[in-house]
C-alpha cells in the first residue's frame, strides 16, 4: 500500500534550485532513504513533505490526503524528529516526552518510548547532560510520541560516533518491526545500505537513481574487481597478469609487486582459467578475493563523482 506519493517537486531559494524535479512513492512499513551529498536537496525535500516548506511546484499526497485540504489529519499520521533546539534542556527525557504527549489527543506511553529509545536509565537526567547520541535518540522518541504511522528522520546520525550511530540503527530497525514507515535522510552510504528497503540517491536537486540497495548494486555487476596475490613473487604475478590480459572477459589489470587486480565481466570463469594457469606453472596463490560492491560504487557510476561524507 502506498502511503506517500510525491510528484515533480520543485523548490528554488533565490537563485538556488534546491529541488529541481523529485518524484517517488513510499510503501507502508518500509525504510525509505534519501541519500546524497551536502546540499543535494534532501532536507528541502523532506521539509516540503512534512508541510514545513511550501513547494514551488509539485504534488504531495498521503493516500487520498494533501496538505491543502487535510493538514490536521496528516499531522496525526506523521511524526517529525524535532531539531535538538526544540527540546527542553532543563527537563529530563521523561518530562520532555510527557510534555510533548500533551500536544496530541493520542500518545504512546512514555514508558514504552523510553524503552524503545533505550533511555530508561537516563529518564531522570537533565537533557543538557545527555550525550549527542542520547539527544538524538530522544529526538526520535519525541517523533514517536503521537504513535504516528510515518516517521521522518533527517540525518539522525550525523556527527555521531560509530557506536552511537549503531544505537540509532537499532531503533530504526525496531520501528520497522512495529510496522512503522520511516523516511530517512543520510549522507552515510553504509547506513543507507544497512537499513533501507529502498534508497533514493539525489544529487543537485534531482534523483540519480532509486531502488533496493541490492538492485542498485546489481546494476553495476557487469564488471567486478578480483584481487590475487602470489607467494612466488613478482615474476609470477607478472606472468599471471600477461595471461589474464588475453582472457576475453578481462577488461583491464593492475599489478603492484606480488599483487594483481583485474576487472572482469565473468569473475568465476576468469578465476577458473587463472587457476588452471597457475597450477600448470606451479605458482601458489596466497590470497584471492572478489571485491564486494557498495552503494558508494553506485553513486560513482551514476554521477561520475567521488562520494564524500
Ligand atoms: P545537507 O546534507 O548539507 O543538509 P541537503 O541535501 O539536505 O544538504 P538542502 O539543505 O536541502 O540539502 O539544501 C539544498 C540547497 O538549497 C543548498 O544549496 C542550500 O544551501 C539551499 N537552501 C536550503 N534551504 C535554504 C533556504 N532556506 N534559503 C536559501 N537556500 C537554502
Amino acid at each position: 500500500m502506498t502511503v506517500l506519493e510525491v510528484k515533480n517537486l520543485q523548490k528554488t531559494f533565490g537563485t538556488i534550485q534546491a529541488v529541481q524535479d523529485i518524484s517517488f512513492s513510499v510503501e507502508a512499513g518500509e525504510v525509505f532513504t534519501i541519500i546524497g551529498p551536502n546540499g543535494a536537496g534532501k532536507t528541502t525535500t523532506l521539509e516540503m513533505i512534512e508541510g514545513l516548506v511550501t513547494p514551488d511546484q509539485g504534488e504531495i499526497r498521503f493516500g487520498e490526503m494533501n496538505w491543502g485540504k487535510h493538514a490536521v489529519a496528516i499531522k496525526k499520521k506523521i511524526g517529525v524528529q524535532p531539531q535538538s533546539s526544540a527540546m527542553f534542556d532543563l527537563l529530563t527525557p521523561e518530562e520532555n516526552l510527557n510534555l510533548f504527549a500533551t500536544f496530541y489527543d493520542k500518545a504512546r506511553p512514555t514508558e514504552e518510548i523510553l524503552e524503545l529509545i533505550n533511555l530508561t536509565d537516563h529518564r531522570n537526567n537533565h537533557v543538557k547532560k545527555l550525550s549527542g547520541g542520547q539527544r538524538q535518540r530522544l529526538a526520535i522518541g519525541l517523533a514517536m510520541i503521537s504513535d504516528p504511522e510515518i516517521i521522518f528522520l533527517d540525518e539522525p546520525t550525523t556527527g555521531l560516533d560509530p557506536q552511537a550511530r549503531r544505537n540509532i540503527w537499532d531503533i530504526i530497525l525496531q520501528l520497522k518491526q512495529l510496522g512503522k514507515t520511516t523516511i530517512l535522510t543520510t549522507h552515510y552510504m553504509e547506513e543507507a545500505e544497512k537499513l533501507s528497503d529502498r534508497v533514493c540517491i539525489v544529487d543537485q536537486g534531482n534523483i540519480v537513481t532509486l531502488d533496493t540497495p541490492a538492485a542498485l548494486i546489481e546494476k553495476l555487476t557487469e564488471e567486478r574487481e578480483v584481487r590475487l596475490s602470489f607467494i612466488d613473487g613478482a615474476a609470477a604475478a607478472e606472468e599471471a597478469d600477461r595471461y589474464s590480459k588475453n582472457l576475453d572477459s578481462v577488461a583491464r589489470t593492475e599489478r603492484v609487486g606480488t599483487s594483481l587486480k583485474l576487472w572482469t565481466t565473468k569473475p568465476e570463469d576468469t578465476l577458473y582459467s587463472l587457476f588452471g594457469f597457475t597450477k600448470e606453472k606451479n605458482y601458489q596463490v596466497e590470497q584471492v578475493s572478489i571485491r564486494e560492491l557498495s552503494l558508494e560504487d553506485v553513486f560513482i557510476a551514476f554521477t561520475g563523482k567521488e562520494w564524500r561524507d
